[in-house]
């Protein structure tokens, strides 16, 4: 992934007519474009910023059915995604992790009501299960779970679900889609539609961030993956379009892993006021998090509300013998969940579907809106299913449900590399050259020096934000260890990116200002 490579592709083929252009770079776009040129369409997508630079790199990292989907009886939803986690996992293992979950349960009727419903989760995931539930009496929870209150705790339920890290699998799709012919540009807005003498689409109107360039892109098909930001894509189609997303936020707080102390995850299905708190070990932290609130405001960093980070550690506290508090906090973060709305109602503060709705318009605007990550795939399929039933693109088959994103065959000395997929094994090469890039870069952070410049000749990241949270995760895993880096990272990115004498010092400045949304 060379940024220079790519837009130097595009200036040449000025005149060239895409098959398919894909708005978005977050989950939903770049499954598209990565089946899209699988398929051997030509395909171009463009990033108004970096790649999963919103939602998609703020989720909460599971790969799974939706065991909450369950009991608001949407079992189609859930056996369909349950389908996608276990391909997900089959296709990416460098990327994803079996992680077991505990239900507490304090009743009988909720050990009845637990066991049956997981059972049924079980039986929904089939072959792809990830392993069976059962029940465990009160002393083998708190095996399990050495800091869970003991209070009137009658045993517990285990489960299996999915886990993986987002922006990297993002990062990953991205990578596979230049690797097949693709080319995916990320700081590239698209700031309009362009319509032929029928007023049917045909191509965009595109702004390169980098160099203030504007350009004119000729496709067949346009599809607008822009998440949260769906209405104003469809604003530039028609100006009467009415909403079709509701925002909804949902916050995290990252933990050191002490305040959990175990390797499985605890799943609180109704807390004190019918939401979900979970706790997740991640990368030797834990992430600790609830479900969303609706909002009516849309930003590309969200700020994570107060009374969401009362009720997180309020509520955790309840569960935990060592009750976290704020200064505890490594990092928070807060994302944006793209709901599809319904058109009538569209400030409906129920809870809205997590199913995914694709649209074409008259004048023939593709939208895939709402969905989840764990339905990436299934959903760019079908989206590229109805582009081709729409008479936009010629009939292809789809491919990826067998794409595997990980072929690498090196036995690795250090299995962490593993997450830089078939990178990890050059990685290694670098450091066998120059064993001084193997240090830490900081003790409280796993990175090396290797990586950081593995990533700079591989993976396209323009900014020290691109660096530190969605190349690494150093911004989510601790924040102020993160800006303490930050000056050496700019150093390495300054000289591998070759920039100029500003970009250091803006960079850093930059970065400094972004972390006060995750302190
Ligand atoms: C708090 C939270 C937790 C979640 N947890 C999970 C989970 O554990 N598991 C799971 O499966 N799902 C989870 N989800 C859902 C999942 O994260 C989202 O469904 C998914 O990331 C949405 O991806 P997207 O590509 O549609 O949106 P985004 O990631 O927001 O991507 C849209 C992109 O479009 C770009 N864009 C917008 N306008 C333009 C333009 N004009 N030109 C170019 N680019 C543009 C934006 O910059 C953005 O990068 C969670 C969601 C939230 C909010």
């Amino acid at each position: 992934m060379n940024r220079d490579r790519l837009v130097a592709d595009l200036q040449l083929n000025k005149d060239k007519i895409w098959d398919v252009i894909v708005i978005g770079g977050g989950a939903t776009g770049l499954g598209v474009a990565l089946d899209s040129v699988t398929r051997g369409y030509k395909t171009l997508l463009l990033e108004q910023a970096d790649f999963s630079g919103e939602t998609s790199s703020r989720s909460t990292k599971l790969v799974h059915g939706g065991v909450r989907y369950l009991a608001q009886g949407d079992i189609l939803l859930v056996k369909e995604a349950l389908q996608e986690r276990g391909i997900m996992l089959r296709n990416a293992p460098h990327l994803t992790e079996n992680q077991e979950f505990v239900i507490p349960v304090y009743t009988l009727r909720d050990v009845i009501l637990y066991t049956a419903g997981l059972k049924f989760y079980d039986l929904l995931s089939g072959r792809l299960s990830l392993g069976k539930s059962y029940f465990i009496n009160r002393s083998r929870t708190l095996d399990r779970l050495p800091l869970l209150k003991a209070d009137g705790l009658r045993g517990g339920i285990v489960y299996h679900d999915g886990q993986f890290d987002d922006s990297r699998m993002a990062i990953t799709l991205a990578g596979g889609c230049v690797e097949n012919g693709g080319t995916v540009i990320n700081y590239f807005k698209v700031t309009g539609l362009l319509k032929n003498e029928e007023g049917k689409i045909c191509g965009v109107k595109a702004f390169d961030l980098e160099t203030g360039s504007n350009y004119d892109i000729a496709a067949k098909c346009v599809i607008n993956a822009s998440g949260v930001h769906t209405d104003e894509i469809h604003h530039m189609d028609n100006p009467e379009a009415r909403p079709t997303i509701r925002p909804s936020q949902g916050v995290h707080i990252v933990l050191d892993k002490s305040f959990l102390q175990s390797s499985s995850a605890i799943m609180i299905p109704k807390t004190e006021d019918g939401r979900v708190l979970f706790a997740i070990p991640w990368y030797d932290k834990v992430v600790v998090g609830t479900t969303d609130t609706p909002l009516d405001t849309i930003t590309a960093e969200p700020k994570p509300l107060d009374e969401e980070i009362d009720f997180i550690l309020r509520t955790a506290g309840k569960y935990l013998t060592k009750p976290p508090s704020r200064k505890d906090a490594l990092s928070i973060f807060a994302g944006l969940r793209p709901l599809a709305a319904d058109p009538d109602n569209p400030t409906a503060t129920r809870e809205v579907s997590r199913r995914h709705k694709i649209t074409l318009s008259q004048s023939g605007l593709l939208s895939i809106i709402g969905g989840k990550w764990t339905s990436y795939r299934r959903m760019a399929e079908e989206t590229i299913d109805r582009g081709i039933k729409a008479g936009l693109l010629e009939k292809r088959k789809c491919v990826t449900k067998t794409f595997s994103f990980y072929s690498n065959v090196t036995k690795l000395r250090s299995e962490r590399l593993r997450i830089y997929g078939n990178g990890a094994a050059e990685i290694e090469r670098m450091i066998d050259e120059k064993p001084e890039l193997a240090r830490l870069i900081d003790p409280r952070l796993p990175y090396t020096k290797a990586e950081i410049i593995w990533i700079c000749r591989n993976e396209m990241p323009r900014t020290i934000g691109d660096m530190l949270a969605r190349r690494t995760r150093a911004l989510f895993l601790d924040v102020r260890a993160s800006a303490a880096i930050a000056p050496d990272i700019a150093g390495i990115m300054a000289e591998e990116l070759k920039t100029d004498k500003n970009w250091r010092e803006n960079q850093i400045e930059e970065y400094n200002r972004l972390i006060l949304n995750y302190i």
